[in-house]
């Protein structure tokens, strides 16, 4: 049975798209710790990020540095934080958060509530750096 995020890359279900290729895709967290929270995977299945071959670790973080640059010029922020943990959903993902201090970093206060508007339109801005930089590929 396919992940959540298998069934969101796949486009099964809604997400906030931020960057798509062949290998990969990135989209808005529906739990935000700060606006522009990204969550970048493969779409190849697996759970934990350091079972991944050499190759495929190397393509998701440059893929996930390349997403990070959108979101810089997308998103009001001093840096983008990274973080991987996975305890929720068993399909790698890295986080992607713009911060402005250190303390946006944390997973533990209560998360933001962004209306659908204001997640679509962090996403669109997000997105059309992506394209821009790097095209839509
Ligand atoms: P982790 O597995 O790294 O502990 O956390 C999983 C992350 O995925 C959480 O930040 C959570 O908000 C996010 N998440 C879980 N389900 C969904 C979903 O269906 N859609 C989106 N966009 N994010 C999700």
């Amino acid at each position: 049975m396919p992940t959540i995020f298998s069934r969101i890359a796949n486009g099964e279900i809604p997400s906030y798209r931020i960057a798509s290729d062949d290998s990969y895709y990135a989209f808005l967290d529906i739990n935000p710790v700060a606006p522009g929270h990204t969550l970048v995977i493969p779409r190849k299945e697996n759970d934990y990020i350091f079972d991944l071959s050499d190759a495929d670790y190397a393509g998701l973080a440059l893929f996930a540095k390349k997403v990070a640059k959108a979101l810089e010029a997308a998103v009001p922020c001093k840096r983008i934080g990274v973080a991987v943990m996975g305890l929720e959903v068993p399909h790698t993902h890295i986080h992607l958060i713009p911060i402005q201090k250190e303390s946006d970093m944390n997973f533990f206060r209560e998360k933001l509530t962004l209306s659908p508007e204001e997640m679509s339109g962090i996403a669109a801005k997000a997105e059309a750096a992506f394209n821009e930089m790097y095209g839509n590929k």
